[in-house]
């Protein structure tokens, strides 16, 4: 087989092996496995694993940072395969809000009102309404470097989305501490998810879970799980 067979292969393998994994948590929960989104997160991996991801049947992938989801977005879009859902996972700068809200059609990161009002200006320019998360901080200390709203100011900032007409708030996004135990920000999370509800009835989504806790994610309630090492394998050491 020639590398790029061999490696689509590979990925075939664990893209099922990561469904069944989904599918077995949505029937444990008692939930239907239509209910949970896999968004596979190929942040630091080639164009031609997301080909190859989307020939697979993947729908919904996701990034991290704001040049490469412009880089693969535009490699996708001549590939002349089916469009995924991009969707934008990382912390993100007001000054990237503009190539964000071009290129992603669901940003799963929003945790501050300036940033509400960056992207609104810009998903404006782009004449075009965006679909956004509200990120929610999950550990006791302020994540470094991870970003989230703490859990007591999400109700402000889902009526700062409310307010804009060129967002549209979706649900809530969470990234459980390094270390510690993945339940107990899971639960915190479906809480916050249930303040933003009652401002916005619509706003549905829970993105929860990655390659280790995926489980736990969707027993939470997850609809939106987010894998990336068990699908594609360890990531290349960041540039
Ligand atoms: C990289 C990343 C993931 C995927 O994590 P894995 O451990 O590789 O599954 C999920 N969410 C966010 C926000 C990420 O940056």
């Amino acid at each position: 087989m020639t590398g790029i067979s061999t490696r689509r292969a590979e990925l075939a393998a664990t893209l099922g092996a990561v469904r069944e994994r989904l599918s077995h948590a949505a029937r444990a929960a008692g939930r239907a496995p239509e209910e949970v989104t896999l968004v596979v997160v190929t942040k630091f991996f080639p164009s031609s694993d997301l080909r190859a991801l989307v020939e697979l049947g993947v729908t919904d992938l996701g990034e991290s940072r704001e040049q490469e989801l412009a880089a693969k977005a535009a490699d996708l879009r001549v590939s002349g395969l089916p469009m995924p859902r991009l969707h934008f996972v990382g912390q993100l700068q007001t000054n990237k809000a503009r190539s964000v809200a071009e290129g992603a059609d669901l940003v799963h990161s929003v945790d501050r009102v300036k940033l509400v009002t960056a992207l609104s200006k810009a998903a404006a320019e782009h004449g075009r309404v965006l679909d956004v998360l509200l990120q929610v901080s999950l550990g006791d200390q302020p994540q470094a470097g991870r970003g989230g709203v703490s859990p007591s100011e999400v109700s402000a900032l889902a009526e700062a989305v409310a307010g804009q007409r060129h967002l549209r708030l979706r649900g809530v996004m969470g990234v459980p501490p390094l270390g510690g135990d993945p339940a107990p920000a899971f639960a915190l999370l479906a809480a916050s998810a249930r303040e933003v509800r009652e401002i916005v009835p619509e706003a549905r989504e829970i993105s929860a879970g990655m390659s280790d806790d995926l489980e736990l994610a969707v027993a939470a309630g997850a609809t939106l799980v987010r894998v990336g090492r068990a699908i594609l394998g360890s990531r290349p050491t960041i540039r």
